[in-house]
Parts: structure tokens; sequence; C-alpha cells
């Protein structure tokens, strides 16, 4: 299997390629050339994950390097519940927040981190694995590559703008994760980070890898929980499940996309976006157009100019077929608000604002079976949920592991000189050197 640039000017690469550079040279996105094509009956003998998982992946990895340690990159990936539980007759919720930092980012970071391990010879130089965040995609990448020999992690958030869980998720790592709270918005930490993965200059000395969603080792593993719990609903309800998706730089979503491609048993998909307009503007004209970032009280969905828009254009050339399978629905800060406020009453749920936001296009729409998609535990946003709904969230355990421990960060303006300038004047702690001036 090879993959090809959204942009159509660049070589055709394998899947370990491909999550080496990230972005394709002619600035493009990484896609699957061909789609392997599933029937639901192919499954009738798999329930579990992991075997649901190996066979929805297995053609993507086919001639790869990494093809033979598929099963057990999936072993080392999910090893925590993704439940989809029961809520009315027609709703169900799939709680992607049971892993390491209690957000679904975990499923694609840890899945991207075991393959970049197994992917790093013996004795080569430093790996520098780099994300942009605006909130929860750099708690989870620094947690999957925490403490792996020969990879060092540079985290860029928007000083601010995230909770101050996120953000104790983000900094409370130190050793080979580094993190710098930038002066700007995430668009201006994903710019810089585009940046540097183009800078040669910059590149020629290490190895340098792109762990946002643009990355190809993230997307294809979140196929994995849209397969297996449509498969799980059609089988138990007969009926084929809609998703509604809590988005933002639309990683998440063109999963789902995916595996509703290959076959899986999945009805109509709902963007559910907040008032950043880019994605509800463009399903009403037909025009894509990027805007300024807002700033909202979901703020892991703060994308003003969501990058993975170029792979929903790649899979829908088309805009009659593209409404015909997928909705976009925006809700605001107040309707965020409230559908919280009632969570109990209406569902008998906590939910965290990003979730809150597909709880709030459900209550507006009908006429399909419905999984929601929670993205977060409310627990990482309990500053704007508990005076909502008048108690405390109860923290779970990975997440009280990670507020007890210290905090390492520093600011930098929005430039990759002002990177470069900070990491090499922290140099010297990386070599275990006492700094001068504290002698
Ligand atoms: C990242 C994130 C989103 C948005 O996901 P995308 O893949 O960027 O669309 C939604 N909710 C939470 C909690 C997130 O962390």
């Amino acid at each position: 299997m090879k993959f090809i640039s959204t942009r159509h000017s660049s070589a055709a690469v394998g899947y370990s390629e491909a999550l080496v550079n990230g972005l394709a040279p002619d600035g493009g996105l990484y896609i699957p050339e061909t789609w392997p094509k599933f029937e639901s009956t192919d499954f009738e003998t798999l329930s579990s994950m992991h075997d649901v998982a190996l066979k929805i992946l297995r053609p993507f990895f086919s001639g790869d390097r990494l093809e033979g340690q598929l099963r057990s990159i999936l072993e080392s990936t999910l090893h925590f519940p993704i439940p989809l539980k029961s809520l009315k007759g027609d709703t169900a919720v799939l709680e992607l927040f049971h892993g390491p930092t209690n957000a679904f980012k975990d499923v694609g970071a840890r899945f991207l981190s075991e393959c970049v391990a197994r992917l790093r010879d013996p004795g080569a130089p430093l790996a520098t694995v780099m994300v942009a965040t605006s909130g929860d995609t750099g708690g989870a990448v620094a947690g999957a590559f925490f403490g792996r020999p020969g990879i060092e992690v540079l985290i860029l958030f928007p000083k601010g703008r995230i909770s101050a869980r996120q953000e104790k998720q983000l900094t409370c790592w130190g050793g080979n994760v580094k993190t710098f709270a930038v002066h700007g918005t995430f668009d201006d930490c994903q710019r810089l980070v585009k940046t540097a993965l183009h800078d040669s200059n910059w590149r020629k000395d290490k190895t340098l890898i792109s762990a946002n969603s643009i990355n190809i080792g993230r997307l294809l593993p979140q196929m994995i929980y849209y397969a297996h719990s449509s498969l799980t609903y059609w089988r138990s309800k007969g009926h084929q499940p809609s998703f509604i998706i809590p988005s933002g730089n639309l990683g998440n979503a063109v999963a789902s996309m995916w595996a509703k491609k290959m076959g899986l048993p999945i009805d109509h998909i709902v963007l559910a976006t907040n008032s950043n307009p880019s994605v509800t503007e463009y399903f009403k004209t037909g025009e894509w157009k990027s805007f300024e970032t807002q700033v909202t009280l979901a703020n892991a969905m703060d994308v003003g100019n969501p990058s993975n828009m170029e792979r929903v254009l790649a899979l829908y050339p088309d805009f009659k077929q593209l409404k015909k399978d997928i909705s976009a629905v925006s809700v605001s800060d107040d309707e965020i608000r409230s559908t919280i406020a009632d969570g109990k009453s209406n569902w008998n749920e906590i939910w965290c604002p990003h979730t809150a936001t597909a709880v709030r296009a459900r209550e507006r729409l009908g006429g399909h079976h419905w999984i929601l998609v929670a993205t977060a535990h409310p627990a990482k946003f309990e500053s704007i949920v508990e005076p909502l709904i008048g108690e405390e969230v109860p923290v779970p355990a990975e997440l009280q592991t990670l507020l007890d421990r210290p905090s390492h960060i520093q600011e930098i303006e929005p430039t990759l000189q002002a990177l470069k300038d900070r990491l090499s004047s922290i140099a010297p702690e990386k070599k275990s050197l006492p700094p001068r001036s504290r002698k």
C-alpha cells in the first residue's frame, strides 16, 4: 500500500516513510492511494477491538517495514477500555477518554509512538517529535513518548488558552519532553511546526517528526474505534449508527470518514463544531475559507483553519456527495454551558465542553441511530464544568497522578528563531551539566 499527497505532486510512499515525513514534500497531506473494501459480514467471527483493528489496518501496512509488527504495536497501544454505552433508545456514547491523558488522542499518539520507536535504529541520532497543541494533543503525545530513549519531544501550546489541568498534562513531564508556551494562537503554533518541518537547515542534523493530526500514524489507528463501535452497534441493534464528532482540526472526523469509505456500517457523520465558523461556512457555501481562530469553551476545537480539511476535500471532490454523507453543526458557548448544566437531567451524564457540542447537536437532530463521541473526561475542565453542575467532578486516577507532578515550562514568541534560540540555550541541561550561574 502506498500513500499519496492531497496535492498530487509528491512521490507515493509506504506507511513508514509517510509517518516520518509528516507532510508530503509538496506541502500536502498523505492519504491512502487505494481503499481496501470490507463488508460488515467480513467481521462476523471477530469481536475484540484488537482483531477488528488488525483486520482493517493490515492492508495499509502491506509491504512496509512495520508490517510484521502490527499486532504487537496494537497490543501496546490499546491497553485501556473504549466503552460504547447506551444512553437512550436511539443514542449511545463512545467514551474515548479512558487512556493515560483522558483524551481520545491517546489512541493515535500511542500508536504513533510505538511506530516511531520501532523505526528508530539503535545508535541513530536523536529523533525530535514536534507537536502544536490547542489542548489535548500535547499531553497525549508527551505521555506516549515520555521516557523513550533517543527521542526528544517539543510541545508548543498557545499561552493562557488552555485549561489549568490541560496545561499540567503538557508540563508535568520533564526529561525528554520540552514544553513551550507560545505568545500567540494555536494557528501560530501550528505554523511554527510547519515552518520547522520545511526548514532544511534545521532538519539536516535531526530526524524531525510531526505528531499533529496531519500525521498518518495518528489518523489510521483512530479508524479502529469507529470500526469496532459501528460493528458492535449494528450487530446488537440491527441499524447502522451515525456518529456525531466534536471537531476542530478534523483528524478524528476524517478517521470516521475513512472507516465509512472502507465499508464499515456507518450511516451519517455529523461534525459538531464550536463557534469557529470555517467548517459550517463551507457546508453552507461550498467554498473553502479559513478564519481567525476564536477562543471558546471547547478550546481543543479552537481552530480557524483545520488542516485536515484538505483530506476531507480529497475524499469528497463532489460537494453534493459530501453533503449527503456529512453535515456540520455549530454550537455556541451559551449552548455548551446549558448542555453541561442539563447533562444530569437530560442524559444522567457529566459532559466535557467538547463532548457537549456533540450532545447539543444530537438534541437538535432526529431520525438516526446516534453514537455521540465523547472526546475528553470532564474532570480536565473542572473550572468550566463544576460551577455549571454544582458539584465536583471525580478525578480519574491517571489524571491525579499527573497533577501531583511538578511543572516544566518555557515561554517563547511565535517564531522558529525564538524556538531555536531557546533550544540552544537549554542544551547544557540536556547534557546534565549544572548551569554555571547556579553554582
Ligand atoms: C483534539 C480534540 C478535539 C478535536 O479533534 P480534531 O481531530 O482536532 O477535530 C475534540 N475534543 C477534544 C477533547 C480534543 O482534545
